[in-house]
């Protein structure tokens, strides 16, 4: 891919290597935690390890989807591990986080999609480490009643599920997702309880029209949703789906004006804005508010 060769210059970053990197590495490696960090190459991990903000990912390593941006192995996963729950709080205890992200791959094989072990995780983060506060980006849930229930009633601080992108890609882009459950799922977070943040993102440049962005904006406001990422995607390999186009900064400064004025009450949009990119000081900067 011809544009994927030509990575322009606010897309690059510097190799990672203050020591406070190393030692979240190490406490990463000593619980045998998976981050998404790393699974997914992230180009932030240099600044965030650094500042002890890690993205962590429950359920295995091993997804029952198959998104084509995503560098996460589809298949059969392996059965949960039941010390899973205490093993990611104490690691999180022990990095001293302020804020921590659980994420998870897609359990379409177990029967409540892992919404138990999602609230296992946050009760155990919240007996381990009280101050921390913490956000959930859990899958879709699609076929699974009952389960987003459970997870709510665990109460997050912040409940993430990521659009992705625009309806029109979902084909090739989210198969096996649907937009409009997606978006219903974060309209029911915030009906169950109104005093959890709810959060989505996109990811930019796979082809999406500006339109089509803005459209996703009401959308999502439309279900009271929040806070708002937007970045670049980045093809992980060349097996993965193509990159359209890189967007420039000049565009997401765009983005980020119009979704601030569309009413969220946070909004993240640049080159390299992960789902997870700042939650941390972003959520601490609201509290302050
Ligand atoms: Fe990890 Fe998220 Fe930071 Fe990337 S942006 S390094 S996934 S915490
Ligand atoms: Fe990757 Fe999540 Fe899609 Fe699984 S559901 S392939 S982990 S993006």
């Amino acid at each position: 891919n011809p544009v994927q060769r030509h990575k322009p210059d606010w897309i690059r970053v510097k190799a990672p290597t203050s020591r406070e990197y190393a030692e979240t590495r190490q406490i990463v490696r000593d619980h045998k935690l998976h981050t998404v960090c790393e699974e997914a190459a992230c180009p932030n991990i240099g600044e965030c390890w650094a500042k002890r903000h890690a993205t962590m990912m429950i359920m295995g390593e091993v997804c029952t989807r198959a998104c084509s941006f995503c560098n996460v192995a589809t298949g059969k996963p392996g059965r949960l591990d039941p010390f899973e729950p205490t093993n990611v709080a104490q690691a999180v205890a022990r990095l001293g986080l302020k804020h921590v992200v659980v994420t998870s791959v897609d359990r379409d094989d177990l029967e409540d999609g892992g919404a138990a072990h999602f609230a296992a995780t946050i009760r155990a983060i919240r007996e381990a480490a009280p101050g921390t506060t913490v956000e959930v980006l859990t899958p879709d849930f699609l076929r699974k009643e009952g389960a987003l229930e459970v997870v709510v009633e665990a109460r997050p601080d912040v409940f993430n599920h990521n659009l992705e992108t625009v309806p029109r890609l979902y084909g090739p882009v989210r198969p096996g997702a649907r937009y409009f459950h997606s978006l219903r799922l974060l309209d029911r977070v915030k009906a169950l309880d109104p005093t959890i943040f709810t959060k989505s993102g996109i990811m930019v440049g796979l082809g999406e029209s500006r339109d089509e962005v803005l459209q996703v904006m009401d959308d999502l406001r439309s279900a009271e949703v929040d806070f708002m990422t937007i970045g670049q995607y980045l093809q992980p390999t060349p097996k993965h789906h193509p990159i359209e186009r890189f967007v420039t900064p000049e565009e997401f400064k765009e983005y980020e004006r119009r979704a601030f004025g569309k009413g969220f009450l946070m909004v993240s949009a640049a080159p390299l804005t992960r789902s997870s990119y700042h939650a941390d000081a972003d959520f601490e900067r609201l509290r302050a508010a």
